[in-house]
């Protein structure tokens, strides 16, 4: 490693904290020292760190808190981390105006990150969020191709680009077939959705998307086709939900893809969201429908996806026999519960109590577990003083075990007299101690799969 001083830094990349013991730390990285270029590449955002330091040997520059500029010539043993965790990066803003966006569908007073518009197509990337690409410059696409960041998750809507204008209130969208195909053609892959809105992209609309997505080939890994979700702060003036019959003949769309897919490519390619069968009153597809659930994250399958992640840790369950456990889900999910924990009442031996919990914060429409707030939660709690546990969803916390209300999760523990855990499978949360044996843990996150 060598030190050479003077260089000018063009963009800020701050040091979050560093690993002691590392390479970071034997450079002397500090916290907020400033990320300024890697091999004379001025460094922008994680990818640029990540890219451009996967090699052994490279040239850093930084600049420390003093103010000092420095370059170092760095040879890492293979595999050795630079032990460097970076600010968090500046989320990209949306350009689009969206009928049925989520930030118009908040009420006032959340915390402000809440109501970020984000469209960030490195968090597509990195976490599998949904981005338009409507925000993309030249040197955006340049990078995904030239970092190969496949595969993207991609928020379609619509292929005709009249329409996926209106959709995405934005005159400047550019079209999405060319786009997908620009990219597909350098060997980048997509996950992609249609959030259906009724009367503007289902019916021949939602035909034409699906013919569209399905005439790019395999570059276009999976598509779902999703109901819009409304709160009861959206703009109802302007967009509604669908009706039970608009989300059959949606299904039937799908149906006809997925059937076609089968036949061609050998897997379904196109699926409903958990959600459309549920508004449509039709039984979900088996789990094996889902291969490797690529999209349950967005709501496609996990119904199924769960079922099986309890299937899987037969046997490794502790002993809950006799255990009252109390599970407060969203009331979309509730009616379905009874089927997904059938099998783990006997596996157990513990009674489950599922709670269907209605959404006091953005109104009894909204209904799934993801959203609810932590005061409903704790309402619902309240009169099960009796149980010995509760299984709380744990996509209802962010990273900082926050539900959406701002109530924090120790405080929900401090306040209701049974032992909560978060979950996100039950196995995951019912493979340890039952709450007698183990009465420390008086709240636990346990890790998703
Ligand atoms: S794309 Fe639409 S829904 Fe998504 S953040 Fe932007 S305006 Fe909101």
């Amino acid at each position: 490693m060598r030190n050479r001083f003077n260089y000018r830094a063009t963009v800020v990349l701050r040091v979050q904290e560093v690993a002691p013991n590392s390479i970071g730390a034997e450079l002397g990285l500090q916290t907020g020292t400033e990320l300024l270029s890697v091999n004379e590449r001025p460094l922008e955002d994680f990818l640029d760190w990540e890219f451009l330091t996967a090699d052994d040997a490279f040239v850093l520059r930084a600049r420390l808190l003093t103010g000092e500029e420095l370059e170092f010539d760095i040879e890492r043993p293979e595999g050795m981390p630079l032990g460097v965790a970076l600010q968090p990066p500046r989320i990209r803003r949306c350009a689009n105006h969206c009928d049925f966006c989520f930030v118009d569908g908040n009420p006032t007073g959340m915390r402000q990150a809440l109501y970020i518009r984000d469209d960030d197509y490195r968090l597509s990337f990195r976490y599998g969020n949904f981005a338009t690409l409507t925000n993309l410059k030249p040197w955006d696409e340049a990078r995904i191709v030239e970092y190969r960041l496949s595969p993207l998750y991609v928020s379609v809507h619509a292929t005709d680009p009249v329409v996926r204008r209106w959709l995405l209130r934005n005159p400047e969208a550019p079209e999405i077939v060319a786009q997908l195909r620009r990219f597909s053609e350098q060997g980048i892959r997509f996950h992609t959705q249609v959030v259906l809105v009724p009367g503007v992209n289902d019916g021949t609309q939602l035909e034409r998307t699906l013919r569209d997505l399905h005439a790019l080939g395999e570059a276009i890994l999976s598509v779902s086709v999703v109901p819009v979700a409304l709160t009861e702060f959206s703009k109802h003036r302007l967009v509604r939900s669908p009706r039970r019959d608009e989300c059959r003949a949606a299904l039937a769309v799908v149906d006809q893809w997925a059937t076609r897919s089968v036949a061609e490519r050998g897997h379904p390619w196109c699926f409903g969201a958990d959600d459309l069968y549920l508004q449509a009153d039709v039984p979900l597809p088996a789990a094996a429908w889902y291969g490797d659930f690529e999209q349950q994250e967005n709501g496609v399958g996990a119904v199924r996806y769960l079922q099986t992640r309890i299937a899987a840790a037969q046997g490794g369950y502790g002993n809950w026999r006799g255990k009252h456990i109390v599970v407060p889900t969203g009331t979309a999910m509730a009616p379905m519960m009874p089927q997904v924990l059938a099998g783990l009442e006997s596996e157990t031996g513990a009674v489950f109590e599922i709670v269907a919990v209605e959404n006091s914060l953005f109104g009894p429409a909204v209904t799934t577990a993801g959203l609810l707030p932590g005061a409903a939660i704790e309402r619902a709690l309240a009169t099960r003083a009796g149980a010995d546990l509760a299984l709380l969803p744990a996509e209802a916390v962010n990273d900082d075990l926050c539900f959406i209300d701002d109530m924090e999760a120790h405080e929900l523990a401090a306040r209701v007299s049974m032992e909560i855990r978060f979950s996100h499978d039950f196995a995951d949360a019912l493979s340890g101690a039952s709450p007698s044996a183990q009465s420390s843990m008086r709240l636990g996150v346990e890790e998703g799969p």
